[in-house]
């Protein structure tokens, strides 16, 4: 049983229920049938008798011509005649009825039983049963009322097993049609179960082939629909999308990478080859080592910068959240970074006391660091950085503005991506993270960051917490 498909185990599980039902069924309609179809015969008896009590009439004479020319039957009988109409039903359905005189004799019509019914009394209007055997008859007596026929019975019998017969039939054709039907259910249980679960397969067939890593790109055919397959499939291809979209970035990030590094790389070997072959004196030797060492700490700052955003991306989870006070962060932060001094910039720091969020101090702190440093590296000379901290209502703000050289409308959406760099020459001293680790903290938090900018007028970024 445990090996067997879910589809045939709905077949067979609906099957049994199926047959128990139909088996049960057909019981309950045998019993309830037998006993309505003997009433039936019963029925039919006492009317095929009363009918014919109409036929049987009467005459004080009649003219012989008459009684010749048609197909009724006419009987002498006491000082006329007696008609038996051509309707009257001597057998019919299994019934048979007699016209009986007074003493039992047969006049006419027919009695199958006739020599069990002999010591059998009439009685009128009355139903009875008489056993012939292991056969039960029903006996229906009946006195013809019409004066002059007075003294004359009719009685009509029919056994028990007329009623047997027709319930025989019934159940013949019950037990053709019934395992038939049967038959015909199952198979369309088992096509419908079939198509129901065609989804499931294709899901299989689709998360085994991502799985193998053949290709990430395939989704599970899904039609219109609104059943718990269709939406199961959905939530299905809304994974594989996202699992396809992080593996792009993924490679994206490998080859960023390698090209980041690349640059810096060649810088050094050229340095080197350089050096090797033209460099005469310390002088010379001294200059190469200091393109080096510029460039091997840009790969230094480019490496652990990748660091950060992978440890970020990977390890959401581990950074521990806590209540900590954000006005007392900000401001030890920017008393650190006022003292830099770069450009003569003068950093001033508003922040409304007693700011609290729940938060990781160390990612804060980077946040608020990389965003002052950008508004240092790409502020002006004598300009001014703002660093402020407000709530409003549920929400934390927390800005930087400096009045530096600005951002371009259409390269705003782009800062934030990876190695985006908007002027390589004047970012050289960046790695084009700083903007994306800003953003994962930001997200980590529950929080977003905007940019408002305006180029040679300067960039405010918003923290929203
Ligand atoms: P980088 O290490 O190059 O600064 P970021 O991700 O921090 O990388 O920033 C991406 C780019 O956005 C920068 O190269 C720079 O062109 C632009 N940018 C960032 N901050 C500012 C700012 N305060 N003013 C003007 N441009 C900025």
């Amino acid at each position: 049983m445990k090996n067997l498909s879910i589809r045939m185990k709905i077949t067979l599980w609906f099957s049994v229920v199926l047959v128990a039902v139909m088996a049960l069924t057909f019981l309950v309609a045998l019993s309830v049938s037998r006993s309505v179809i003997q009433k039936t015969v019963r029925d039919g008896l006492v009317e095929t008798v009363e009918d014919n009590i109409d036929e049987v009439e009467y005459y004080d004479e009649m003219p012989p011509e008459e009684q010749w020319n048609n197909a009724d039957l006419y009987i002498e009988f006491r000082n006329g005649i007696m008609e038996i109409d051509d309707d009257f039903l001597d057998r019919v359905n299994g019934i048979a009825t007699g016209l009986y005189q007074e003493d039992g004799t047969l006049m006419y019509g027919e009695n199958p039983i006739a020599n069990h019914t002999s010591d059998l009394a009439f009685a009128d209007e009355t139903l009875r049963e008489i056993s012939v055997g292991k056969i039960t008859y029903y006996v229906y007596d009946r006195a013809l009322s019409t004066e002059e026929l007075e003294g004359l019975w009719l009685r009509g019998v029919v056994s028990e097993q007329q009623g047997d017969m027709q319930l025989s039939s019934v159940t013949r054709v019950s037990l053709i049609l019934m395992p038939g039907l049967v038959l015909l259910a199952i198979l369309g249980g088992y096509l419908i179960a079939g198509r129901s679960l065609r989804p499931v397969k294709e899901m299989a067939a689709t998360a085994s082939q991502i799985g193998q890593g053949r290709d990430l790109k395939k989704r599970i055919p899904i039609g219109p629909g609104k059943d718990e397959l269709h939406t199961l499939a959905d939530t299905f291809n809304q994974m594989f999308e996202r699992l396809e979209e992080s593996f792009e970035q993924e490679k994206q990030f490998a080859s960023d990478v390698s090209h980041e590094l690349r640059t810096p790389m060649s810088v050094i070997m050229a340095q080197c080859e350089f050096s090797m072959e033209y460099a005469e004196n310390e002088e010379d030797y001294r200059e190469a080592l200091t393109v080096i060492k510029r460039q091997g700490d840009h790969m230094t700052a480019l490496i652990e910068d990748m660091l950060s955003v992978t440890r970020l991306e990977r390890k959401a989870d581990s950074y521990t959240m806590e209540e900590l006070d954000l006005s007392e962060l900000v401001e030890t932060v920017c008393g650190e970074l006022s003292m830099l001094k770069e450009k003569d910039i003068i950093l001033t720091c508003g922040c409304e006391p007693g700011v609290t969020v729940k938060g990781n101090r160390e990612l804060l702190v980077r946040l608020l660091r990389n965003l002052i440093h950008n508004a240092y590296r790409y502020g002006k000379e004598n300009g001014h950085i703002l660093v402020a901290l407000i709530r409003a209502g549920e929400r934390v703000e927390l800005s930087v503005t400096d009045d530096g050289i600005g951002i371009a409308k259409e390269e705003q959406e782009k800062i934030f991506h990876r190695f985006y760099q908007v002027d390589t020459a004047r970012s050289s001293r960046g790695t084009g993270l700083g903007l994306s680790m800003v953003q994962e903290i930001a997200w980590l938090h529950g929080g977003e960051v905007k940019v408002e900018s305006e180029p040679g007028v300067g960039s405010t970024f918003t923290v929203v917490l």
